[in-house]
Formats: C-alpha cells, structure tokens, sequence
C-alpha cells in the first residue's frame, strides 16, 4: 500500500485511544477538569458503568460562551502559553487533548456558564462534530454529558468489561481524588443509587471514612512532614499495623494533587514497614507528596497516570523517612511528658487488684453466681522478681486506654518466641512476655462463654463414637450429669454397666483424645463442694479450654503469633488466663534503666 496522510477524523480516533481508555478515564478528564475550574462540588453521575452515560456537573469557573466550541478542538487549552510554562505546570490538565479525544468517540453535551457571563451556552457533538449550539441558562459552572462512549468505535467496545468492572474503575478515580483533593464536596451515582460522598470538609480522615469505612479510618494515622531543604512536603494517611492488605492495590499516591502509578515510590512505602507486616501482607496507605513543579516532569504518559522526578532518589527517601516516622512514633513508646509515658508503676494493675475471676462481666453475662469465685484456685504468684510486673499497664490513671485498643491491652508488636513457651512482644513503655498457653486459655474461654450464653456452643459429632468406661462411683456421676454435659455439647450414652458411648463433643476438641477428657472433666465435676450448675458449667469449659489451648513446646510462627495475640488483644480480660493465672508479665523500659544503671 502506498504511503498516505491518514483522514483527520482518523488520526483524532487514535489519538483518542491513548487518553480514553475506558469509561473511567472519561471521568478522570472531566473531573481534573472540573478541579481546574476551582469548583468545590463536583456530582458525578453514570449509566451502566459509563458506557451510557457519564455525567460531570461542577460549581466551578464555567466557560466562556465564545470558547465553548474551541474547548473541544485538539491542543485547546487555557492552561498552557508558553513552553516554559511545561515546565511548571499547576494544573491537572495542560494538553488540551482530553475534550477533543472524548468527544471524537462518543456524543458530547455540554452546558456551561461561565462565572462573569450573564447566560450560558449548550453544545451538542457527535462523533466530534458540532451538531448544535444556542444559548441555555445555567448557574456558574459546567456539566459535560458524555453518551455512548465508544459506540462508534466498535474495537474499543468489544474491550470493555462488565459494567460492574467498569463501575469499580469509576469509583476508584473519584474515590482518589476525594482523597486528593479532601476540600471538594464528590458525590458519585451509579444508575441512580448513591455510591461514594465525601464530606468537602478539607479533612482527609473524613474522606477515608467514606472510602475505608470508619473501622479502617480508625486505625490510620496521620503523616505530616512538611518541605524541607529537599523541597518534598510528605503529607497523608498510613494505616498502624495490624491493618493490613493482601496486596498493593491501598497504597494510593499522589504527586502534587495527581494520581500516580509509581512502583518506586509504593515500594519506598512498602520498606517503611519493613518487619512491622508479615512478608506477603501490604500496607495501607494515602501518600501525598509535594515538590516544585520544576522537580518532576508530569508530561510522560498520555492519560498524565505517569511522573518522572528530576530527582527520584531524594523523593523516595522522604516518602520512606515519612512513613517510617510517623509508624515509630505511634508504635514505638510514647516521649516523656505525654499523658501515656508515666511510669508503668503509677498505672499498673497490682497484682492483688486483679479480680479473682477474670472476666466477671461474662460470668454475669451468663448468670453465674458470685459465690462461684469461691471455688477458683486462687492464683499464688511464684514470687516474681521485683522488677517484674504481672498484669500490664493498660489504663492510664484516668482511664484512658493507652495505645490501641481492644481489652485495656495496649497494640504489641511480636519480636519472637522464647523456649517455645512464651511470645515476646513490644508495648508502649516496654516489653511483654505472654504465655502462650494461658493467652490461648483465655481466647478460647472468652469464645466458648460467649457461644455458651448465646446458647450456640457448637457440638460435632464424632466419626467413630468413643467408648470410656469409669470406676463405678464416677460412673455414677456423670450419669448424673448427664444433662449438664448436653448443655455443653456432649452426647454421652450409657454402653453396658459403667461404660459409656461419646457421640458428640464441643466442636473446639474434635481432635482431642475424648476418653482422656471425658476422665478429667469427670474429675473436676468430682472435686470440691456441691457447687451450682453454672460453675460447674465453667468448670468443665475451663478444663476444654486447658486441653485445647496451644501447650508450651509448640514452636508458632509468627503469624500464629500475631493471630494469638491480636485475639487476645480482642478478649475483654486479656490479662489472666481463666484459671486467674497471668496469661502476661511485663518488663517496664524505667526498671530495664534501673537495672541497667541508666536511672539514680
Ligand atoms: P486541558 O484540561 O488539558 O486544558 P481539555 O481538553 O480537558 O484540556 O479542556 C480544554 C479546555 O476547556 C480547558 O483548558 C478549559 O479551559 C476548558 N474546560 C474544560 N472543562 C472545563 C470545566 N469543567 N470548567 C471550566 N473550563 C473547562
Ligand atoms: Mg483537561
């Protein structure tokens, strides 16, 4: 074929392909150019994920009647005048290409006013060409309707996804800039139904509520570093480990107000939690990073999803020191002087202070009497030395937890394990030494008391019933008590003289060896005073809970460790196991500096 100059409507058909890719990226355009306008509401409305209709209304400075036409040609832009100004660009868009591309691909509405104009004017295109333009009445702003996105361009078509994919593409440009720009009133519909708002209250945290839901929001904290010598102001949101993500799709980045796709940049991110996240587990993270506009080049990819900075290293490593910072500073512990850095003495639980029954509130719960504590072994404390503290400082004086949340217990970040008996942990003020055993003691309590008082204790039957047989007298017994261990999920059947057949038992201990069991648990009902049935009750859920709970000598990995811990995090007396032993001992970083010679 001869070589030949390619038709003008053609070459804009190309040209639209870079920079509209899918729907999404129409709401890209129209929004960064709702932003340029300066609007502070910007209403985002689509049918079938776009592909029917997208709809962008602002508030912002409109378009003069006389430029309206203009605005759609390619290379049209009130953005840009001279080449120098490339090189200090302050506004989103700056090619001039975006309305052009959109509107050689779909059929363009748009109506607008401009702020100083008195009447504003409605522009039809189809295919690019004008079609219609009169005079229309509209307060200041612009909406931009875009219909049929594509319907020409049977190629591009068959490339979309589902509407629901297309759908989710949306949200995520709008949802970014909401994050970007926390000042704009956004508010996106999908077919009519309200799919994302954020607030315009110029507070990020708020726009993450809307985003993350409260629950994640919660657990992200400020990053604050503003420019220095190196020019790169690091501003934004990271989420406090345990908070988590299976992959990078959380680490959202923004280069002066742009979106970016910057592997370098996620990766400076991802080494800021450099073994404060289990490998294969990825942080969450709203990164906005600022530097002069002659530090980083934005005009390096069609749809502007690209940067290249004059100098990446510096900026990496702000990013980096930034995050790495504000982690430390809520991890690590608190500096003197704050509310939270008094000494642990003056807001530790004494030992003695400690309820005999852990969990009191539980044993009310399920209406187990008072009187019942009396039959708990009162723990005798193996005289620790003075240095150790049993039980951690989990309130401050006033009440106030001190860092994290869950059960007074403040956030712990594992260090490792120790005679693979106990985890050590990092805390606020100092380190934490948790019995493995007696922590998952009180996890598996707390969870069986729960279901218990619910009544939806789970029972399993076993594959091949078990057959027990008991000296006579406690035979007796639990033949007596047989409804009681119903209750609890025991199926037993009497099997010929002091033999009895187990059918079912608590599904927590499937895999224990149930003859063994069942002879403890006949023990414990054995020992001591008639006592009522709901301590009884407990009883034999405190001897499931010991027989199940992980035994020392089991080497646990760290994410094992780290579910442990967080669940004992969760429980609301995480500080004793259920038979009142401490399921913790804690080292304070005063009487580490004491012992050390640091301190007087
Ligand atoms: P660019 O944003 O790169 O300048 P566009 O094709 O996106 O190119 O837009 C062309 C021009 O149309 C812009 O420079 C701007 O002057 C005007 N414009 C587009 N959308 C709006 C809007 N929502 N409000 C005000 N002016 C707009
Ligand atoms: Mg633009």
């Amino acid at each position: 074929m001869p070589i030949r100059v390619l038709p003008d409507a053609l070459v804009m058909r190309i040209a639209a392909g870079e920079v509209v890719e899918r729907p999404a990226s129409v709401v890209k355009e129209l929004v960064e150019n709702a932003i340029d306008a300066g609007a502070t509401d910007i209403r985002i409305e689509c049918l079938e994920g776009g592909k029917r209709l997208i709809r962008v209304a602002d508030n912002g400075s409109g378009i003069p009647a006389a430029e309206v036409a203009l605005a759609f040609t390619h290379h049209a832009t009130s953005k840009l005048t001279s080449a120098e100004d490339l090189s200090s660009i302050h506004t989103l868009g700056f090619r001039g290409e975006a309305l052009a591309s959109i509107a050689a691909v779909s059929q363009v509405t748009c109506l607008t006013r401009h702020t100083d104009e008195v009447s504003g004017t409605l522009l039809r295109l189809d295919g690019g060409r004008i079609v219609a333009q009169v005079p229309a009445g509209r307060a200041p702003g612009t909406t931009m309707s875009i219909e049929h996105l594509f319907a020409h361009v049977p190629a591009r078509l068959k490339f979309l996804k589902s509407v629901t994919t297309e759908r989710s593409h949306i949200d995520g440009v709008v949802v970014r800039y909401a994050m970007a720009y926390p000042h704009i009133r956004f508010v996106l519909s999908h077919d009519g139904r309200p799919s994302f708002q954020s607030p315009g209250s110029g507070n990020l945290r708020d726009v993450l509520v809307e985003a993350y839901g409260p629950d994640t929001a919660a657990q992200m904290v400020a990053v604050d570093a503003p420019a220095t010598e190196g020019q790169v102001a690091v501003s934004g949101y990271v989420g406090l480990p345990p908070l988590d993500h299976a992959n990078r799709s959380k680490i959202t980045l923004f280069v002066n107000g742009r979106p970016v796709q910057d592997a370098k940049l996620a990766h400076a991110v991802i080494q800021a939690y450099h073994t404060l996240l289990m490998t294969g587990r990825y942080p969450v993270a709203v990164i906005l990073v600022h530097l002069p506009p002659t530090e980083v080049d934005v005009n390096v990819h069609p749809a502007k999803a690209e940067v290249r900075f004059r100098d990446p290293d510096s900026v990496f490593s702000a990013v980096q020191r930034a995050v790495r910072r504000t982690l430390l500073e809520h991890l690590a512990p608190p500096q003197p002087s704050s509310a939270l850095s008094r000494p642990p003495e003056a807001y530790s639980v004494p030992w003695s202070a400690q309820p005999a029954i852990p969990g009191s509130a539980a044993w009310e719960r399920i209406g187990i009497a008072r009187q019942a504590q009396g039959e708990v072994e009162q723990p005798v404390p193996s005289s620790p030395a003075p240095d150790l503290r049993q039980g951690a400082p989990a309130q401050s004086a006033d009440g106030a937890p001190t860092v994290g949340a869950g059960g007074g217990l403040p956030a712990l970040r594992i260090l490792g394990q120790l005679a693979q008996m106990y985890i050590l942990a990092e805390g606020p003020e100092g380190l934490y030494l948790i019995d493995q055993h007696a922590a998952h003691e009180r996890v598996l309590w707390e969870r069986l008391m729960a279901q218990h008082a619910r009544g939806e204790l789970p029972s399993q039957a076993l594959l091949d019933p078990v057959a027990v047989t008991l000296p006579a007298e406690s035979a007796s017994l639990l033949a007596d008590q047989h409804d009681l261990l119903r209750a609890l999920g025991f199926e037993i059947e009497p099997f010929g003289s002091n033999t009895f057949l187990v059918r079912s038992v608590p599904a927590l201990m499937l895999q224990d060896d149930i003859a063994a069991a069942l002879r403890e648990i006949v023990a414990d009902l054995e020992t001591g005073e008639p006592v009522l049935r709901q301590a009884l009750e407990a009883r034999v859920l405190r001897r499931v809970c010991k027989r199940m709970a992980i035994k020392a000598g089991r080497v646990l990995s760290l994410a094992e460790m780290q579910a442990l811990v967080r669940d004992l995090e969760a429980c609301e007396s995480p500080r004793t196991c259920p038979h009142g032993r401490p399921t913790m001992i804690y080292l304070g970083l005063k009487q580490l500096e004491k012992e050390f010679g640091r301190l007087g």
